[in-house]
């Protein structure tokens, strides 16, 4: 069959492998000169940053996990212990929150506690669970910590009114402590929580993106076209014509919403379904630091706007030992926006290296250099009501015999892991379907 795959990513470099392995026809379409979308990666002067915030590899798949390593043959990977922790004021909090209690000033965890032991109650006495985000939160932990983190991060990262999100996406990805760990820990008993992604790997050189080449060097040659942005696509019979070559099959894995814009003959309602689909999107400032003693930890959360604009710090240099020349660090921040971009790139990093430096993460005089990097599409916005139209975009394209793989590509809250696993199970369909 005549395959195209459009998007160069980590999807539609596993889609495209997989599918020529089994002797398909294909052609994969990349508007960049470059592959690796969302999880590509740059090394300045020795020190390497992934774009789109720090990537970690991990995942509960074995075949996934074993496809993603393999890639990394030459380049050979290092194993970490995820340690991460939010900055509350002046101090760190294990992480997650609900596990980190005993952590706070005695004051606020004992708001903490009562709040929640009061939601815990409410919620056993039948309390429905409401259909937002802010409200959820309120219901599963209490106000407490919603005052200290729930409401002030994800204000933070989401940059809409917490009302007008729904509660179709926190499930697996809020993490949710049992009543016993909350009291242990609010009591100064350490409890681990979310033991998910507990170790990480992590390419030893190139970045993420290094995953991205590994598996992108098992497509045989003349299949991938960079520089290729594509503007249209037309059905035709069975058929599917991309910028005026026909496919038998297309496999998207563009953002949803851009794909509804250069499709022909869209109904009115699946057309506006698409539009209805939105995105947050990411700057993430880079600093490499004159620095040899970088904190221990993985990432850090800042829920508080006063410590500056980003939600997430990554210690990149701890990823992996050949991150950053031999005595020096690299730390890189996440701030998300919303439509509108957080001010120039110098305002940004301006702002985060004052909130960081004021946290004692690291003095002025210590930054080598900065870079910064947008990415349009970081996140979901998980709007309420964004299920149904989902729903009704997802059920058109499958009409159309068109494959929506990957995270905006299938609108779907995906990490690499997954995405490798969608275009494993669509290559098998494929396979199933000859
Ligand atoms: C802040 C953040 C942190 C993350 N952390 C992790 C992590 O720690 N671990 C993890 O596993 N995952 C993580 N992820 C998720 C991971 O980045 C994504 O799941 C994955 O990269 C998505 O791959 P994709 O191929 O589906 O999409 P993308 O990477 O978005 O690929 C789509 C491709 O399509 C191309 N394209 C767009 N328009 C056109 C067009 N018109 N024509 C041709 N090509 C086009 C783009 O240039 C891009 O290359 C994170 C994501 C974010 C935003």
């Amino acid at each position: 069959m005549k395959i195209a795959v459009l998007g160069g990513g980590i999807t539609g470099c596993s889609a495209a492998r997989l599918l020529a392995a089994d002797g398909h026809a294909v052609s994969l379409f990349e508007a960049k000169g470059r592959l690796g979308g969302l999880c590509a990666s740059s090394t300045i002067d020795g020190f390497v940053t992934d774009h789109a915030g720090g990537h970690i590899l991990f995942s509960k798949d074995k075949e996934v996990m074993d496809f993603m390593l393999a890639g990394l043959g030459t380049v050979g990977y290092h194993t970490s212990k995820r340690d991460t922790r939010i900055w509350l004021r002046d101090r760190f909090v294990r992480y997650p929150f609900e596990n980190g209690l005993c952590d706070l000033r005695d004051e606020d965890r004992y708001r903490a506690l009562r709040d929640y032991i009061v939601a815990w109650h409410e919620r056993k006495t039948g309390t429905p669970s409401p259909d937002n985000f802010r409200d959820w939160c309120l219901w599963r932990f209490g106000t407490g910590i919603c005052d200290l983190f729930m409401h002030p991060y994800n204000s933070k990262i989401w940059n809409v009114p917490l009302q007008e999100l729904g509660t179709a996406w926190v499930e697996g990805r809020v993490p949710d402590a049992p009543m016993e760990d909350v009291l242990k820990s609010a009591l100064g008993q350490h409890t681990a929580g979310y033991v998910h992604q507990a170790i990480f790997h992590y390419p030893l050189t190139g970045g993420f993106e290094s995953v991205v080449h590994g598996i992108a060097a098992g497509i045989p040659a003349g299949i991938v076209r960079l520089n290729t942005p594509v503007r249209e696509l037309r059905r035709v019979g069975g058929s599917y014509v991309v910028d005026g070559e026909s496919f038998d099959e297309v496999i998207s894995t563009l953002p949803l919403a851009a794909l509804g814009r250069m499709l022909e003959g869209v109904p009115a309602a699946v057309r506006d379904a698409f539009a209805a689909l939105d995105h947050v999107s990411l700057r993430t400032v880079f600093l490499a630091l004159d620095k040899a003693d970088a904190p221990p930890h993985s990432w850090i959360y800042f829920p508080d706007k006063q410590d500056g604009p980003q939600n997430r710090v990554t210690w990149l240099s701890n990823y992996s030992p050949r991150n950053a020349p031999p005595g020096k660090s690299s730390v890189m921040a996440e701030v998300t926006w919303y439509r509108e971009r957080p001010g120039t790139e110098a305002e940004t990093t301006e702002a985060v290296v004052a909130g960081l430096s004021a946290g004692g993460f690291f003095r002025r005089d210590q930054i080598l250099f900065s870079r910064v990097f947008d990415v349009d599409h970081a996140y979901i916005l998980y709007r309420s009501g964004l299920e149904a139209h989902l729903e009704r975009v997802r059920a058109w394209c499958a009409e159309q015999g068109l494959h929506v793989v990957g995270r905006f590509g299938n609108y779907s809250y995906f990490n690499s892991d997954m995405c490798v696993r969608a275009a494993l199970d669509l290559a098998a369909k494929f396979k199933a379907r000859c």
